[in-house]
């Protein structure tokens, strides 16, 4: 089955830290998360689709070139044709780096052994997913899903974008606390970017009372590492 790309980003360095990276954006989520900012890609056909085809001929012109390719989304564990856009993407000699949502369990335990590195979004308490997601059962599937990652070993970043209006600091700095002791080695805390955003009251309300970098002072020494993207 041939995976529907949305995009194709050719060179990024920020999606896998410290790694020379091209983004796939896999085509079609079915989470409906106002802050998303790559709300194109969430219907299951996009406007722009680039055939599988196409990227790997690019990618084959940057063998020698780039470290790896990220999975990202939309949400790539969504299609049954990841784990084989995969295995084509590693023949070529690149490493493979994947963002998810974790909401597909079957398909996540299908493609993590493919993978180099995840980056898992954890978007709110577990119980308070529906809010952000506008889904039932979302927070027991990112928990699923994260239960995953953590068991497989590899090397992850797990993040939570903030929009003060959506996630209080008391809600973060639980949240930051329960996941470090499950076992989270990397958790980034990024404050909500309006780009792309289509939600006009979630552009225009960023104020917030307390600086996120102020936050993460408080729950540094949590985890080996933690970050904040202000
Ligand atoms: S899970 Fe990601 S891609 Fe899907 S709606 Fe939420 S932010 Fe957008």
């Amino acid at each position: 089955m041939t995976l529907r790309v949305g995009g194709l980003t050719p060179l990024s360095t920020t999606d896998w830290p410290g790694m020379l990276a091209a983004v796939v954006f896999c085509q079609g989520c079915p989470w409906r998360c106002g802050y998303c900012h790559n709300p194109g890609l969430i219907p299951p056909r996009g406007e722009r689709e680039v055939p599988w085809p196409d990227v790997m001929a690019f990618l084959r012109r940057r063998q020698g070139l780039l470290d790896g390719v990220v999975f990202s989304g939309g949400e790539p564990t969504l299609q049954a044709g990841l784990a084989d856009a995969m295995r084509d993407v590693r023949d070529l000699g690149f490493k493979i780096g994947l963002h998810t949502g974790g909401m597909v369990a079957d398909n996540l335990a299908a493609v993590l052994p493919l993978v180099d590195w995840v980056g898992l979004d954890v978007k709110a308490p577990f119980a308070d997913y529906p809010r952000i997601t506008g889904a039932a059962g979302s927070g027991e599937r990112a928990y699923a899903g994260l239960q995953q990652v953590l068991a497989s070993g590899i090397a992850h970043e797990i993040r939570t974008t903030v929009h003060p209006a959506l996630l209080n600091d008391a809600d973060l700095i639980g949240m930051a606390r329960d996941l470090a002791a499950r076992g989270v080695k990397h958790y980034v805390i990024q404050a909500f970017r309006s780009q792309g955003c289509k939600d006009e009251s979630l552009c225009r309300n960023t104020t917030r009372a307390r600086a996120l970098q102020d936050v993460g002072v408080e729950l540094a020494g949590l985890c080996e590492e933690l970050t904040v993207r202000a």
